[in-house]
């Protein structure tokens, strides 16, 4: 299974230092940027499953970070600051943090609030597709309980955000699921357009299961509309 990838945007080496030590020896893979504007970057860039955020930072307010992430992505962001106003802990929130942890904070915490912001995620994207537990056709199976896809029995490597994908249009086999449902299901009513990065993980997909991405036997292209994944197997 792929590990989940989490940015760690703080400025304070120590507390970064930590925090990075943390998550690694609990399995996560840490990505870590000192500024706002180089964290940004690494959001657009990387498109982590979480963010975990220091408010005051060097070069611009945690906040404006927030914000501008918001305009194109429903991503968890937890905060963590040692700040303790409540003005701000609502600024965050309001300005669409998922959560918020107080410097100093204890590790049980921290990974109990990353694995809440993560479940939250998870839940919304089942709960568009329904509750079948696989996915099977023509030697594709998929195990969405184990997070898990082979194709003719040997695993198929997919980043989480490709698993997503595939996962979404499986649970939704045999409909056209259109580009504007497919990135508010992955990225939240905040996505706006980021039609060429799903378009950029459906190339990497299509490398991955079909023999011939040029002609697919499993992710259809509906010209202007969206994708449609052949109909289940499982179900006949
Ligand atoms: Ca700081």
């Amino acid at each position: 299974m792929q590990k989940i990838s989490i940015l760690l945007i703080e400025d304070e080496k120590s507390i970064s230092d930590f925090i990075v030590r943390t998550l690694e020896l609990n399995g996560y893979s840490v990505m870590a940027e000192k500024t706002g504007r180089d964290g940004l970057a690494r959001i657009t860039s990387a498109m982590p499953d979480l963010v975990l955020l220091d408010l005051g930072l060097p070069d611009m307010d945690g906040i404006d970070v927030i914000r501008e992430t918001r305009k194109w992505s429903a991503m968890p962001i937890i905060v963590i600051s040692a700040r303790t106003l409540e003005k701000e802990k609502v600024e965050a929130l309001d300005a669409g943090a998922d959560d918020y942890v107080t410097k100093p904070f204890g590790t049980s915490e921290l990974l109990a609030r990353i694995r809440t912001s993560l479940r939250h995620v998870d839940k919304i994207a089942s709960e568009a597709g329904g509750l079948r537990k696989t996915y099977s056709a023509r030697g594709l199976l998929i195990d969405f309980e184990k997070r898990l896809v082979t194709l003719n029995d040997e695993p198929v490597h997919l980043t989480r955000m490709e698993y997503n994908i595939v996962s979404i249009l499986a649970k939704n086999s045999g409909k056209v699921i259109t580009y504007d449902s497919l990135i508010n299901a992955l990225w939240g009513p905040y996505a706006g357009d980021n039609n060429r990065i799903l378009r950029v993980n459906m190339a990497n997909i299509r490398r991955k299961i079909e023999k011939n991405p040029g002609e697919p036997e499993y992710i259809f292209t509906e010209l202007g509309v969206g994708y449609r994944m052949t109909e289940d197997e499982g179900d006949r």
